[in-house]
């Protein structure tokens, strides 16, 4: 629930890391979540930084909701995650 929290120490190492990787060209490769429908259960890889984006209006405990590519059902951020 509240995983998100870890990152404030090593924000700002983080940014210039990231200023440093973009300047020499070595951008991480592009992470892709799975999102799974509720109405259909298709899955859909979403790119983390689109998830990154919803995520700022989002209240605490709150999900991102996309829409299902094939039925504009809602899909949510699939539970299955893979140990971190
Ligand atoms: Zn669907």
């Amino acid at each position: 629930m509240s995983k998100e929290k870890k990152q404030d120490k090593a924000k700002a190492q983080e940014e210039s890391e990231e200023w440093l990787e973009e300047l020499l060209g070595l951008d991480k490769e592009e992470v892709f979540i799975d999102f799974k429908c509720k109405e259909c259960g298709e899955i859909d890889k979403v790119p983390e930084y689109v998830i990154d984006e919803f995520s700022v209006d989002l209240k605490p405990g709150e999900e991102v909701e996309l829409h299902c590519p094939v039925c504009n059902g809602t899909i949510t951020r699939a539970k299955d995650a893979p140990s971190e």
